[in-house]
């Protein structure tokens, strides 16, 4: 683990007033408690077998997010702590979270993720799809989900001004949503984009929140 450069980040960040989502996917609990130990409560996983042993394992006022994609049948296990959801990229998904929601009378705080990258296999929701979504009315078709913001990846690639591009299309999707359908909503107010390679294009863009998981923690090894 990298704690200099976590501070050197967290100070960087804490000036801007974004929020750092500590990505802990594949390193062990002991790496997330030295961080811990140092000020960190917000971490981020993205399979939720991974996400509930560490939170079980791990102090109770850590704050759990949830960043990858999330299947439809897996909700029920986060549902009753995960602090926050990035990763909706479905109106089935969104009616599931609320369906596990209502269930324990718990409103579940998400993002919405668009699809910005130029790429096929990143998950995400089209216009057309958010359209679907906001053509409900959230406090009738979703009340037991709480919807905080956007969420996005940009492409893989070295051309910065590409990856400008699709942040500032997101914060373009967040400022529309925010002066008109969300126009009421307080809780409506955190684009997260940004990770190790790009967080500082995406801060520039305007992001709220990044999810820094290799600059932090070393290199992922996925041969394990
Ligand atoms: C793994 C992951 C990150 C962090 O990636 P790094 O490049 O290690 O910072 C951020 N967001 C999501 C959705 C991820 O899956």
């Amino acid at each position: 683990m990298n704690t200099s450069k976590y501070l050197e980040i967290h100070s960087k960040l804490k000036e801007k007033a974004v929020n750092l989502v500590a990505v802990s996917k594949t390193k062990p609990a002991e790496d997330i408690q030295a961080l811990y130990d140092i000020g960190q409560r917000i971490f981020g996983e993205n399979k939720v077998q991974e996400l509930c042993d560490k939170a079980e394992q791990l102090p109770k006022d850590i704050e759990w997010h949830m960043i990858g994609h999330l299947q439809r049948n897996k909700v029920k296990y986060i549902a009753p702590f995960v602090s926050l959801i990035h990763g909706v990229d479905s109106l089935r998904l969104l009616k599931e979270i609320n369906k596990q929601g209502r269930k324990i009378e718990r409103q579940i705080p998400v993002l919405l993720q668009m699809h910005i990258a130029d790429e096929e296999t990143k998950f995400g929701l089209d216009k057309a799809e958010l359209d679907e979504i906001i053509a409900l009315d959230p406090n009738e078709a979703y009340p037991f989900v709480k919807i905080c913001g956007l969420m996005g990846m940009a492409t893989n690639t070295d051309d910065n001004a590409q990856v400008c591009q699709e942040f500032k299309n997101l914060k373009q999707y967040f400022d529309n949503l925010k002066a008109g359908y969300f126009k009421d909503s307080n809780d409506f107010k955190e684009i997260s984009m940004g990770m190790s390679g790009d967080y500082e294009l995406a801060i520039e863009a305007g992001s709220t929140m990044v999810r820094i998981g290799s600059l932090i923690f070393g290199e992922r090894d996925y041969s394990k």
